[in-house]
């Protein structure tokens, strides 16, 4: 079995297996080794009943004594039965899981595992796993991994799968050379690989870990290395000089720039007039104002004679965008299109050839710009937006859709300026360090559940004054295991809670697009009072008006999400607030809460919430959400980050094209990953 076949030849897989892992984006064997677990399950020591707190998983021993119930509640079937061990008894109850009712024993010893939850003014430990003594004792204190699933594959399955492939999969020499791994004192491929998925112990986790994040950095460092190097300062077919609609737009804008602003768009337009391709980031917190600075460069653009356009992660943003762009652009005689992937083929087709045939100045979109059937007439800048949502390959592909046209790059991750030059380190930085003045700071409150009648009546007083309310839900459904908050449910919970007249709405990821921009448009319009959303609204949405945020949950989000979220709110002037509920009062996540009660500054929030997991933290959240990184983690790995920088760095000096024979392995690594030949 090699990396490359398909993951069929492993045994177990048939045709509906491979379509399950296919969801996953798994077709290969290699791809299966690469999916790595989502988290670790460590079995603990039994614990007494009469010791549990809520809100904790915990691993309980007793027998059961009265007999299991069956109660409809909604559209779930519940069990629910009594459990006691020496120290006193708990309420248990499982979901959808009928054949319980028959299979229970009164009066046989039972080892269940569980989280314990508040229900009623009472503890109750929900949906347990049963094991046996044996089980039990084999698993305990092994790591287990957990892995990220899809309707109908169980972790079972995948963990069995990963299993199999790890035993018959042919081993390939280490791609990093020898002396790199020596210096950085790091573990071979093969082993890292076996212990990120079962690690023994933790110990074998942290250096599993440090290896692959390692390499990752190492290839992207060493990638960015190649494409600095090769491409060098490049002079530019567009010399950007006219700016006569620039200075227009900036005196129409109903305020004054800020001075960070200034600052960047002076920048910018000096690069579109040097003569050289500019390849520049700007870098701004949430609400910095880093959108007029996109729309200044592009119209400077469509001034001189040529295209731009600019590409954003999510079709609500690029509706948002491109409304915004026709709003300040038409009235000065700029012709823009919008392309996105859920517009039907017809107005696809038509915008395609407004592109092609160079009847529209400016084009706002999602990926469907990189598309191969999109040809541009004369593109002369590219914008990304929330770049943290795209990799290098992506802002490649669309360079190349022009004869070496300008590039701005707009992040508002906040990453410390000696990460910045190193992930960006092929681009010129602009720092947004100021917010607008008219800005009152967002006020934040960290609160448990019981907070939440009062979070009600502030948010109806907000509503009578005219405002607006996001209430974000992690989840999309009521699913068996988990009691996280979803917004279908929570929807429904809210139209009897509050007074009728507020107009609520609900929005998710599954949604249709054309759904979704229905409800962001009559949002932004203040056709809806409150909209309880996911995580979808994350990036870039503006909606002034809204000013109360309370997310439901707030424990599960990292602490970088969180302050991407909240940055939906303060966008106007009047004063916001953001209300984080706690799901469980848990000292530690309390804790972690504060860090954004205390502060509204994303690298603050950032660098404190680092110190406060410390590295190889186990169970942490994914911060940066950086999507080119599949494992690691810019902040909480930034020193591999640092060293596999300074690696590449020694590499791109003796031999940026790996041609010495020892690094084969290397450059078919690196061939992969950029998806090109190396000459
Ligand atoms: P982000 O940096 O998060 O992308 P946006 O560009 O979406 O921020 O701007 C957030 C809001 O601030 C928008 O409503 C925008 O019109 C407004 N804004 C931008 N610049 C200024 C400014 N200098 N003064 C006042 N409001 C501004
Ligand atoms: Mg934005």
């Amino acid at each position: 079995m090699k990396p490359i076949d398909s993951i069929r030849t492993i045994k177990g897989i048939g045709e509906k297996s491979e379509k399950l892992f296919c969801k996953l984006g798994i077709t290969t064997v290699g791809e299966l080794l690469a999916f790595y677990p989502r988290e670790y399950d460590i079995l603990t020591a039994i614990q007494p009943i009469s010791s549990v707190q809520e809100g904790s998983t915990v691993i309980l021993e007793g027998t059961f004594v009265t007999r299991p119930h069956m109660a409809n509640v909604k559209n779930l079937k519940i069990i629910s039965c009594k459990f006691r061990d020496a120290s006193g008894q708990i309420q248990v109850s499982w979901f959808n899981m009928p054949y319980l009712l028959r299979s229970l024993k009164m009066g046989m010893h039972y080892i269940l595992r569980g989280r314990i939850v508040l229900k009623n003014g009472m503890l109750q430990m929900t949906q347990p796993k049963i094991l046996t003594k044996e089980e039990y004792h084999n698993q305990l204190g092994k790591l287990q991994p957990v892995y990220h699933l899809t309707a109908g594959l169980t972790n079972h399955a995948v963990t069995k799968a990963v299993a199999a492939a790890l035993k018959e999969c042919e081993t390939e020499p280490d791609f990093l050379p020898l002396e790199i791994r020596k210096k950085y004192d790091l573990t071979g491929h093969k082993k890292a690989i076996r212990d990120i998925h079962f690690p023994e112990n933790k110990e074998a986790y942290v250096k599993a870990r440090k290896r692959l994040t390692f390499e990752e950095f190492f290839l992207f460092s060493l990638a960015l290395h190649r494409m600095k190097e090769t491409k060098g300062e490049k002079t530019s077919d567009f010399v950007l000089a006219e700016n006569e609609k620039t200075e227009q737009l900036v005196q129409m804008l109903p305020y004054a720039l800020t001075s960070g602003q200034e600052k960047a768009w002076e920048d910018v337009r000096t690069d579109l007039q040097s003569g050289y391709v500019m390849n520049r980031l700007i870098q701004g917190d949430v609400g910095s104002g880093k959108t007029v600075i996109a729309m200044l460069a592009l119209l400077c653009a469509a001034e001189n004679g040529h295209q731009g356009a600019i590409m954003v992660p999510t079709e609500v943003l690029a509706n948002q965008h491109y409304e915004e762009f026709v709003r300040y652009l038409t009235p000065l005689g700029i012709r823009i299109t919008l392309l996105t992937g859920s517009m039907t083929a017809a107005q696809k087709r038509k915008a395609a050839g407004e592109i092609a045939g160079h009847e529209t100045d400016i084009i706002v979109g999602t990926h469907a710009l990189i598309q191969e059937k999109v040809t541009y007439a004369d593109l002369a800048l590219i914008v990304t937006d929330e770049q943290h949502r795209f990799g290098v390959k992506q802002r490649e592909q669309f360079s190349d859709k022009g004869h070496s046209p300008h590039m701005l790059v707009m992040s508002a991750t906040p990453i410390p300026r000696t990460l910045a030059i190193i992930l960006y380190g092929d681009l010129d930085v602009s720092v947004i360090d100021t917010l607008p003045a008219s800005r009152l700071p967002i006020k934040n409150c960290a609160v448990g559940t019981n907070y939440r009648p009062q979070a009600y009546r502030f948010m109806e007083k907000q509503i009578q004054a005219g405002h607006q309310v996001y209430i974000i839900c992690p989840m999309v459904e009521e699913s068996e295991n988990s009691e996280a908050e979803n917004v279908m449910d929570y929807t429904n919970m809210l139209r009897e809670t509050m007074s009728p007249g507020i107009r609520l709405a609900y929005l998710h990821g599954k949604m249709k697009a054309a759904q979704k921009n229905e409800i962001m448009t009559e949002f932004a319009k203040q056709e809806i009072d409150i909209l309880v959303s996911t995580t979808v609204i994350e990036v870039g949405i503006n909606v002034p008006n809204a000013t109360v945020m309370m997310i439901e949950n707030a424990e599960r989000f990292g602490l970088a999400q969180l302050h991407q979220l909240r940055g939906r709110v303060g966008r106007g002037k009047d004063q916001s607030y953001c209300i984080f509920m706690a799901g469980n009062s848990s000292k530690e996540a309390m804790e972690r809460l504060k860090i954004l009660e205390e502060s509204n500054d994303g690298f603050y929030v950032a660098k404190q919430d680092l110190q406060m997991r410390g590295p190889g933290d186990l169970f942490g959240i994914r911060q940066s959400g950086e999507l080119y990184f599949k494992l690691a983690d810019i902040f909480q790995d930034a020193e591999q980050l640092q060293q596999a920088n300074e690696a590449a760095c020694t590499f791109t000096r003796s031999d940026v094209s790996l041609l010495c024979k020892k690094y084969d392995g290397l450059r078919a690594k690196m061939e992969e990953y950029t998806g090109e030949i190396m000459l």
